[in-house]
């Protein structure tokens, strides 16, 4: 869906729309909202923006002494949030301005995405195209009091029956036992039906598919059409927004928490990425391996070869890093291929016909939910036309499961291994930035280091739960 300036404002007068919710990212991922009423919104300010933001207060935007932000609606974001039924309310989402004609926000996400798709046509390519897979968690609340205070403790996989088996199903499950289960042990299908009604019917996003997710309490996958680069991200945050509202009106909590349960599968944002010229995905080669064309294999290779320190954008806080480890359907290790799932970057493949070339992809399948997606696919992107320009073909694809390799089998094969922890992925960021450097501007690496860092401390100062269990009677 697509929108212009007038036609927001005639639907705003047809449909009796009473508020707009002005909607932004902040540069952690945050999405937030003011709103303003709609009998008071002018085409003027739709043009050239509200100065409605103390831009302080918003994690990675400004400093005090110099605070004041402009939100410069996007009309083509228009959209009816259909659960305030008391007061009809849209929302549209912004671009962030400094006030005083002082042009952009360098650390609004979204124009670091629109940046990103201009270097892509500077780059020789028309545009590229992104399908995030997002998992998330639901719960609800007795769920969630259960759940507290076995966060962290040691709960044994032999036990006969996790004490968080799928909620309210009435069929216990155990851990990693929740991939497409039937109802009624599936209890959120009536749940994601109704996000993607919403999301199709009054967001404009369609989703082809979605699922109940391998981790048993409550982990759901809802897959939405890949689009443009800024596009998708937006449809990412509104997704997110979308699902956490209807799990509230279920009475449930939605997170995009990496890895809420020790033991059990995390979530991940598993991201598909293809190029296009002339109206085709020059990723596609019928001919080569895996139907994978010379510039697709580049493109891998600008990924593998930054991976280190792209984790630091894509896999963003400190419980990131408890869902990169083995035995989880998580990439822990620097390669890519096929359909193995223990790679970082996997090449699906589809059956020869109708649509073959048009969704030959790659997945990079690092990047989790709690990162920003639009700060995630500029990076992404910026990774992969490095590997471009520089020719940085990875190599032999791995098939075989990498988690059962011994470290010299890898050591061999020259086989990485991803960041341990954030401050592992920072170290990776400080030292490998200059591929980032046609999209994302100093201030903006050094500002993600810095409150990347601030988790990093916040965590490592503090003893854990589990340490009680290991240490408290040594
Ligand atoms: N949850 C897994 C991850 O963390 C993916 C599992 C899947 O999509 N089958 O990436
Ligand atoms: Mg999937
Ligand atoms: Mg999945
Ligand atoms: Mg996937």
């Amino acid at each position: 869906l697509s929108y212009s300036a007038d036609e927001v404002f005639s639907r705003i007068q047809h449909e009796g729309i009473k508020f707009i919710d002005l909607q932004f990212t902040g540069l952690t991922g945050r999405f937030h909202h003011t709103t303003i009423s709609a009998n008071t919104f002018t085409p003027e300010q739709m043009r050239d923006g509200l100065p409605k933001l103390d831009g302080s207060s918003i994690v990675g935007f400004t400093s005090i002494d110099d605070s004041d932000l402009v939100l410069k609606p996007d009309p083509n974001t228009f959209a009816v949030i259909p659960w305030y039924t008391a007061n009809k309310t849209a929302r549209l989402l912004c671009d962030v301005y400094w006030g005083e004609d002082r042009g952009r926000l360098s650390r609004d996400p979204r124009g670091l995405a629109q940046r990103a798709e201009e270097y892509v046509k500077s780059s020789g390519f028309d545009y590229s195209a992104w399908g995030p897979e997002v998992e998330f968690f639901v719960f609800d609340k007795i769920h969630w009091d259960v759940l507290t205070p076995y966060k962290g403790q040691s709960y044994s996989i032999e036990s006969e029956e996790a004490p968080w088996s799928q909620s309210g199903s009435g069929y216990p499950m155990g851990l990693q036992e929740g991939y497409y289960p039937s109802t009624p042990s599936d209890t959120l299908t009536p749940f994601r039906n109704e996000c993607v009604n919403i999301l199709s019917e009054n967001f404009g996003i369609l989703c082809d598919n979605h699922h109940h997710e391998v981790a048993t309490a409550g982990q759901c996958e809802i897959d939405i059409r890949y689009d443009y680069l800024t596009n998708s991200a937006d449809a990412t945050q509104s997704y997110k927004f979308v699902i956490r509202n209807v799990a509230k009106k279920y009475g449930k909590v939605a997170t995009m928490m990496p890895k809420p349960i020790s033991m059990d599968s995390g979530s991940g944002m598993h991201t598909n990425v293809s190029l296009w010229k002339d109206k085709k995905n020059i990723f596609f080669d019928e001919e080569a391996e895996m139907e994978l064309s010379q510039v697709g294999r580049y493109f891998c290779g600008g990924i593998l070869e930054h991976s280190r320190a792209l984790c630091a954008i894509s896999n963003p806080t400190t419980n990131s890093y408890h869902r990169l480890v083995p035995g989880y359907e998580a990439p822990v290790y620097i390669a890519w291929s096929g359909s193995n799932r223990s790679a970082i970057v996997r090449i699906p493949r589809h059956f020869k016909g109708v649509g073959y070339a048009r969704l030959k992809r790659l997945e990079f399948r690092a990047p989790d939910p709690s990162s920003n997606p639009y700060l995630v696919f500029a990076s992404v992107l910026a990774a992969g036309l490095d590997g471009i320009t520089k020719k940085s073909d990875p190599g032999d694809q791995v098939q075989e499961d990498i988690f059962k390799m011994t470290r010299s089998e890898r050591a061999k094969r020259g086989i990485g291994v991803l960041p341990a922890n954030l401050g592992e992925a920072l170290d990776e960021l400080e030292s490998d930035k200059e591929f980032l450097a046609p999209v994302f501007p100093d201030d903006v690496i050094d500002r993600l280091i810095e409150l990347g860092r601030r988790d990093q401390r916040e965590i490592a100062i503090r003893p854990h739960p589990h340490e009680f269990y290991l240490y408290f009677d040594v």
